[in-house]
């Protein structure tokens, strides 16, 4: 072979390298991104991995078309696309508070859908003319993927609104006779016109209904599902997107879209069964079950809870040698990360060896209470999971219950009425000592209530987390 020639193929090839290289770049970085050690760098990775595969896009096509072919991709427009790209996610990510991340991950979703749903349209009309030549795989992919960029697009921005509290879209789960039979049917016609699509292509009718049916099963899917189930239901938007994302590659034919897709597809699936298996829930419970509304189950507790001051307690903590500290959605709530590390410390001082115990459901959001410790320096080493405390509080003299409810209620274990009933949950009452700081009786989450509460050797700190957790740094700064 001439050099020539082997210089026209490796040319040609380029951008298929780049593409080799840009995803195992992605799946190195996915897997850092699991680790709290490696996640940053995981981060940096995967981003290295994204400019690779863009720059890559542009050589492509632009090494395929002519200036004047209407697929050549001037740089200029890329160039201000991304300016206005970068500013607007700088302006996002600065600005957004920790609590609202879900809020802005789900909105981050939308706009991957819709943008592959623009793709997808966008290549129909460019191919227009010769569209009975297209290929039967990619006008299906095009109609999938407007079918699932849609429904992830109105989808997320009702999540966000549900998130944001705001009045269009409510926080209790909106349901109404033949609700399911619509989405079902809405999902049928989507399906059978993207087949009908590739049967006779020459059909903007087709593209339109599809579009409009999608726009409205993302509306009817979230808006039945409780406000607090919205992490879960973002976890698989998020998946949705990656879908999206892929199909719109399948259209293009650009091989780096489809890797991502999917890896953001399955990686948002796995999310999603986490997180439902942490709460011992099915994914159809929580996109049908309606929870969040009227709570109904579980045995009633009684009895009476014991009150402690800070100063009491204080002495109590002084005497120990080992504390767990469990974190919860109150944590975040009062933002008491850094008094907690404080209070931490104080205990290391005397000598107290100190835990953390982190549910993976703790919180509003996966990671919810890993990142706000973390933020505030906590090392990474002291968080443990579910399975790696349990043993330990048997050996605990106090378990320090900071904000967290559902997530250390017995009744999970054995109350078979109860809504929460065999989710895992820490088992802080096996610990000597437990005190839980909170502001008043009331259930969290799940609604119920909580017979950790009333148990013997439990005592209540009442009051907002961060004062409380300032309180007992101090009281035991004076013992
Ligand atoms: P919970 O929602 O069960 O309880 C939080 C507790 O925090 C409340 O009882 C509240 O009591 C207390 N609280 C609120 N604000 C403050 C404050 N400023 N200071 C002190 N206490 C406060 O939280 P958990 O973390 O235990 O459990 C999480 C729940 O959320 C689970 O049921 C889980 O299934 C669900 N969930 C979690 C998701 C995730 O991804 N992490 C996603 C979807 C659902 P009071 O008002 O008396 O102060």
């Amino acid at each position: 072979m001439h050099t020539l020639d082997t210089l026209a193929i490796i040319d040609t090839h380029i951008p298929d390298l780049i593409y080799l290289l840009a995803a195992i770049l992605f799946i190195f970085g996915l897997k850092m991104l699991s680790k709290v050690p490696t996640a940053k760098r995981g981060n940096m990775i995967s981003s290295l991995g994204m400019l690779l595969a863009t720059i890559a896009t542009f050589l492509f096509i632009n090494a395929k078309a002519a200036p004047e072919a209407n697929n050549y991709i001037s740089l200029i427009w890329v160039g201000i696309a991304l300016l206005i790209g970068s500013l607007a996610g700088f302006l996002m990510a600065t600005k957004v508070q920790m609590t609202g991340m879900p809020q802005m991950v789900g909105l981050l979703n939308g706009f991957g859908g819709i943008a592959s749903l623009l793709v997808a349209v966008g290549d129909y009309s460019l191919k227009y003319g010769e569209v009975e030549n297209a290929r039967w795989d990619s006008l299906l992919a095009t109609g999938l993927a407007v079918l699932i960029g849609g429904v992830t697009f109105t989808g997320s921005i009702m999540a966000f609104g549900k998130l944001q509290g705001t009045k269009w879209a409510p926080d209790q789960p909106v349901q109404f006779p033949g609700q399911k039979v619509l989405i079902t049917l809405l999902l049928l016609l989507s399906l059978a016109l993207s087949g009908v699509l590739v049967a006779t292509p020459a059909g903007w009718w087709t593209i339109a209904i599809v579009t409009i049916a999608s726009l409205i099963l993302g509306v009817l899917l979230v808006i039945g599902i409780g406000g607090a189930d919205m992490p879960v239901v973002i976890a698989l938007l998020n998946s949705y997107s990656g879908l999206a994302a892929s199909m719109a590659g399948f259209v293009l034919g650009n091989s780096a879209l489809i890797i991502t897709g999917s890896l953001v597809g399955a990686s948002g699936l796995i999310l999603t069964n986490i997180m439902c298996k942490a709460m011992n829930r099915s994914l159809m419970n929580v996109l049908f079950g309606g929870v969040g509304g009227v709570v109904t189950g579980g045995k009633q507790v009684t009895g009476e809870a014991r009150a402690f001051t800070a100063e009491d307690a204080a002495i109590i903590f002084d005497a120990a040698q080992q504390v767990v500290i469990v974190p919860g959605y109150g944590m975040a709530v009062a933002q008491a990360q850094h008094a907690v590390k404080e209070f931490a410390e104080e205990l290391q001082k005397r000598g107290i060896r100190v835990m953390y115990a982190i549910h993976p459901v703790a919180g509003r959001m996966p990671g919810h209470m890993n990142v706000l410790l973390a933020e505030a320096g906590v090392p990474y080493e002291q968080l443990l999971d579910l399975d790696q405390i349990n043993p330990e509080f048997e050996q605990t003299d106090v378990a320090l219950v900071i904000g967290a409810n559902d997530v250390v209620n017995p009744a999970a274990r054995h109350d078979e009425g109860s809504p929460i009933y065999g989710m895992p949950i820490l088992d802080v009452d096996k610990s000597r000592q437990v005190f839980v700081i909170k502001r008043s009786m009331n259930p969290g989450f799940a609604g119920i209530q909580n017979e950790l509460f009333f148990n013997e050797n439990t005592g209540m700190i009442f009051g907002d987390a961060k004062k409380v957790v300032t309180d007992l740094t101090n009281e035991l700064a004076e013992t």
